[in-house]
């Protein structure tokens, strides 16, 4: 057990958490970080869309990050993986599967979500490779190809909007009787998409690329790429709830302004709070919520007199 009052606990060394690290490093905060490094996007080859790292390796873009803590003496790092945080009297104890104990004036939880595919045949292979979530983060390189939009219910025509805008080329398929509107369905065959109804039976690929799409009418479309709408994300942890945080409609951890919570000195950044920051946004929220827990603890420190 690390005796000392540390400032805080970072639970989750992703963009989010990784960021507050930073700028607390440089605010002179002693600081323990705790990641069992299982990012969301570790299933994809590179990252996009972050400002000066387009292309980067989700686990390079890691590794430069810690590499630039260094020489911050006051951050520790712990591969390791939160257990259960417990709030007593005026402080937080942190206890970590490997056993350690730390206390913490606050908390960042930055610890994302985790998806759970649903189960299509074949899906598993190659999410993250030619199947995936966000337009924003991999519709450039797939951009004119034959595209599959996978998903169904109220957002599926918002979601084939915007795959639409990548590539003309496109086949919706709902793996089920399609729960859209009359007019909804018009507007597809307007734009000359393709609705396929039909169960999904397999999607057929080789080395994780998507060739071809076998349905249960026993057509087969041919496809390179697929988005898919709804991959089933769920918080990759609950300790918000131990300390009693809800989770709101969409399942995200509810927050208020910068990470803060309805918890005092509990922040909660990133996937965890918005379901999809994508990874510029998590590292953002993760800068602007560690400005804000320091500032709150150089007014706790100034006021301690009182
Ligand atoms: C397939 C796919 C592709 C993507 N591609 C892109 C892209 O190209 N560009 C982009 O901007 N975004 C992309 N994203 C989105 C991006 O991955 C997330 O928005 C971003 O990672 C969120 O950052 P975060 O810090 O909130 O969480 P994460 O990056 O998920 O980090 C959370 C960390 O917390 C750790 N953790 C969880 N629970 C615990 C615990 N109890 N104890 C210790 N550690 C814990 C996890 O192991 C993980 O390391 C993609 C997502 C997916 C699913």
């Amino acid at each position: 057990m690390d005796k000392r009052l540390l400032d805080v606990v970072i639970i989750g060394g992703g963009p989010g958490g990784l960021s507050t690290a930073l700028v607390l490093g440089r605010s002179r905060r002693t600081v323990a970080l705790i990641d069992d490094g299982k990012p969301r996007n570790a299933v994809t080859h590179l990252s996009h869309g972050f400002l000066t790292r387009d292309g980067v390796k989700p686990f390079e873009l890691r590794s430069i990050a810690r590499e630039q803590l260094k020489p911050y003496k006051t951050i520790s790092l712990y591969d390791d993986y939160v257990e259960t945080v417990q709030y007593e009297e005026s402080h937080f104890k942190t206890i970590t599967r490997n056993g350690d104990i730390f206390l913490s004036r606050k908390v960042m939880v930055a610890t994302g979500l985790k998806e759970e595919l649903p189960p299509i045949p074949g899906l598993d292979e190659i999410y993250g490779t030619s199947v995936f979530p966000c337009p924003y983060c991999d519709g450039w390189e797939h951009r004119d190809q034959p595209l599959a939009v996978i998903g169904n219910g109220e957002k599926l025509l918002n979601y084939t909007k915007m795959i639409h805008h990548w590539s003309k080329d496109l086949v919706v398929c709902t793996n089920g009787p399609a729960s859209i509107t009359q007019q909804e369905k018009q507007e597809l065959t307007h734009h000359h998409i393709r609705l396929v109804e039909s169960p999904i039976r397999e999607l057929m690929s080789r080395g994780g690329q998507l060739n071809q799409i076998i349905f249960q009418s026993g057509e087969t479309i041919k496809r390179s790429v697929g988005f898919l709408l709804d991959t089933g994300a769920k918080q990759a942890t609950m300790i918000p709830q131990q300390l009693g945080i809800k989770l709101d409609e969409l399942g995200s951890f509810e927050t208020k302004g910068h990470g803060t919570t309805n918890v005092k000195g509990l922040f909660i950044i990133g996937d965890a709070a918005k379901r999809f920051t994508g990874l510029i946004g998590a590292a953002s929220e993760g800068y602007a919520a560690g400005v804000v827990l320091n500032h709150e603890l150089v007014e706790e420190d100034w006021n301690s007199f009182l």
